[in-house]
């Protein structure tokens, strides 16, 4: 089974583990993926670094690098000025997000900023870039934590495809059951670009319980289980992989266009799971 693959990075935290990533992005270039997506830290917190960073890939790599761009508690210049200076960089392909309020800020303030929504960031990223640029957007299968209802998250993905998006990448899945029955939802109210599902191998428990921390997504208790139960590191690690392994085979199966892995700024596990996905079963 060989489909199309991208992975995550983000920025690096201190200037000393700058080598170390350019390394992991070399492994992972070497694969042959899609893309390499760059994050954007929490208002624009790591546009320098996010900037080198893409900037890196597109100068060091054959890899394209798409950039993560928010535009929470921006005016709109500000945002235009950020996004002149990726394009102005080479940079084709962008996620675009709203981004989250700082924390302790009511997330239906005026904080959000002139755009209020990762719709009207596709669509200044599309007036910037024209027939330059591609813009990809956020979906998120088990709901956004401010959406009502899950046919709200269908309706905003409907307005971003409207926007120009053309695919779209999840928050992070652990059930393929509800990556397919979300892009099941989202195909019969209209929504025709690829929808990519987020899959993040998860080898220890404190990292599992960080990121459904981080994410606001329910807790995948099989594996929490599963982790918690592991008698070493080496075997909480291959429960992990294994988990990703037979995640990305069903939803591959099941329809998925291709797998966007979480790497975490580290390439042996994602490199691992991928050579396993593409193995006979
Ligand atoms: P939106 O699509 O604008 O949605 C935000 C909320 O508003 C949702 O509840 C939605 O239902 C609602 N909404 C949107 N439009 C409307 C409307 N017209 N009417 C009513 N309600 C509406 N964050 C970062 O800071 N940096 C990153 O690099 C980053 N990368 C990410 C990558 C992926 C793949 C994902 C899934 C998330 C990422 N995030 C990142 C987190 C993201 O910024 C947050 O989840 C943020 O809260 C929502 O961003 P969004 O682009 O989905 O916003």
């Amino acid at each position: 089974m060989t489909v199309p693959f991208s992975f995550e990075v983000y920025p690096p935290r201190k200037p000393e583990l700058q080598a170390a990533l350019h390394a992991t992005i070399q492994a992972l270039a070497a694969s042959g993926p899609e893309f390499i997506t760059v994050t954007y830290g929490a208002n624009g917190s790591s546009r320098d670094a996010s900037l080198d960073c893409v900037r890196y890939i597109r100068e060091n790599t054959n890899v394209e690098p798409l950039a993560h761009l928010t535009c929470v508690g921006s005016t709109r210049i500000e945002i235009t000025e950020v996004v002149d200076s990726f394009i102005d960089a080479g940079i084709r392909m962008f996620l675009a997000l709203r981004g989250d309020p700082p924390e302790g800020t009511d997330a239906s303030s005026d904080y959000l900023g002139e755009l209020s929504s990762a719709s009207e960031l596709v669509e200044l990223i599309a007036e910037r870039g024209g027939d330059r640029v591609i813009v990809s957007v956020a979906a998120f299968p088990n709901g956004h934590p401010q959406s009502s209802t899950p046919q709200q998250d269908i309706e905003v993905l409907l307005a971003k495809q409207q926007a120009g998006a053309e695919f779209a990448i999840t928050q992070l899945v652990f059930d393929a059951s509800d990556y397919l029955s979300f892009a099941a939802a989202a195909t019969a109210t209209g929504v025709t670009i690829p929808i990519l599902p987020g899959i993040m191998p998860v080898t220890s428990l404190a990292r599992l319980r960080r990121i459904v921390e981080i994410t606001g997504e329910r807790m995948p208790t099989a594996l929490e289980e599963a982790l918690e139960a592991a008698s070493s590191p080496a075997e909480a690690r291959a429960l992990g992989v294994a988990h990703a392994v037979d995640l990305c085979r069903t939803l591959v199966a099941g329809g998925a266009p291709g797998l966007h892995l979480y790497a975490f700024n580290e390439h042996e596990t994602v490199l691992d799971v991928l050579a396993q996905v593409n193995q006979p079963a």
